[in-house]
């Protein structure tokens, strides 16, 4: 249920309504706008049947939420968020770039890339501490060494890091060094890890599991946001289709659909939707043309001796000519870049 407050509405009335949502059970969320309070009951609706909230002091108006996701719903909040990051705005007119090597493998590798992709333009950088290998033999990545290396990397290009987190277990480590949690594909449904990042105020990059379905995403980003935490960005990364000619496939309508249904952020990733360098650059600009308000792009000095994901990896070079094209897209779609 949203309750919309009057503009003139009391501290004591607003303070009202929300004893009377507590006293029925239901947790209490409130979104100060400029003009008005939103309050919103998310809980077991049917616990307010019997509640007349528009008959309470300093309500303009009461109604349902009508969608299984509340809190991410533009129903509870019509205009987009946008999401500050170390200052960085994500959700507003710029697009933002994430950019870095599929797993951190050197501190030098790492600086190195970081350094390239900044003066490409990249406002964040990305990089895999632990890593979710299909096979146990793969490399897995240099877990909490690897976070303190996105840590210096940060320290000596000011670019805020993003690394995925895979165990509950990590989670102080991961807060420490990390400015952005992601949530992997493989755990868009991994509910104890979701609800653990919920308790964090850290934003979240949460990606679209490999068979989930943009309803499952959106329940998936409520766990989450039902902790308080509302910091969070959608990544549609590709989903397993029939097709085999590349490594997933990208859904491109994701944007708009969830441009409809949610007001956070959501962003591309080219790479792993289709796990080939040379199909980064189009998908990209498509991406960008759909509306989507980042991308997350994988780049390696030396993709053919990465230790992962080496065949998806854009070389600096390609990266800088890549940004310099989204510019011209973005524009032309009324955003900067
Ligand atoms: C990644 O971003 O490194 C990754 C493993 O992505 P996904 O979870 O989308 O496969
Ligand atoms: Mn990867």
């Amino acid at each position: 249920m949203i309750i919309v407050l009057k503009k003139d509405a009391t501290e004591e009335e607003k303070d009202n309504v929300i004893c009377k949502i507590k006293s029925l059970g239901l947790s209490v969320h409130v979104s100060e706008g400029e003009e008005r309070t939103i309050i919103g009951a998310i809980g077991d609706e049917a616990k307010l049947a019997q509640t007349s909230f528009e008959s309470l002091g300093g309500v303009e108006s009461a109604m349902p939420i009508t969608k299984p996701y509340k809190l991410v719903s533009r129903e509870f909040k019509h205009d987009s968020s946008v999401i500050d990051v170390d200052g960085i705005k994500i959700g507003g007119k710029k697009i933002q770039v994430i950019a870095g090597p599929c797993s951190v493998e050197t501190e030098e590798l790492l600086l190195d890339c970081a350094e390239k992709v900044k003066a490409s333009g990249a406002e964040f950088l990305r990089g895999g501490a632990f890593k979710p290998r299909t096979s146990p033999y793969s490399f897995q990545g240099l877990g909490e060494e690897g976070l303190k290396y996105m840590s210096e990397a940060k320290k000596k290009t000011g670019l805020p890091v993003v690394s995925e987190i895979m165990d509950p277990r990590d989670i102080d480590v991961i807060c420490e060094h990390v400015d952005i949690i992601q949530i992997g594909a493989r755990n868009m449904q991994n509910f104890r890890l979701l609800t653990e990042v919920g308790k964090t105020g850290k934003t979240v990059l949460l990606k679209r599991g490999l068979s989930g379905t943009i309803a499952e995403l959106l329940m998936s980003a409520e766990y989450i946001a039902s902790q308080g935490n509302s910091n969070i960005i959608f990544c549609e990364r590709g989903i397993r289709t029939f097709e085999t000619a590349t490594r997933n496939t990208l859904d491109l309508t994701a944007v708009p659909v969830l441009k409809e249904e949610t007001h956070l952020p959501v962003f591309i990733d080219p790479s792993h939707a289709t796990g080939k360098w040379h199909m980064v650059a189009p998908l990209s600009k498509a991406a960008v043309a759909v509306g989507a308000d980042g991308l997350l792009i994988e780049v390696h000095s030396d993709p053919a001796n990465a230790l992962c994901d080496g065949g998806q990896s854009l070389k600096p070079t390609t990266f800088d000519t890549l940004m310099k094209d989204l510019r011209k897209v973005a524009e032309a779609v009324g955003r900067t870049l």
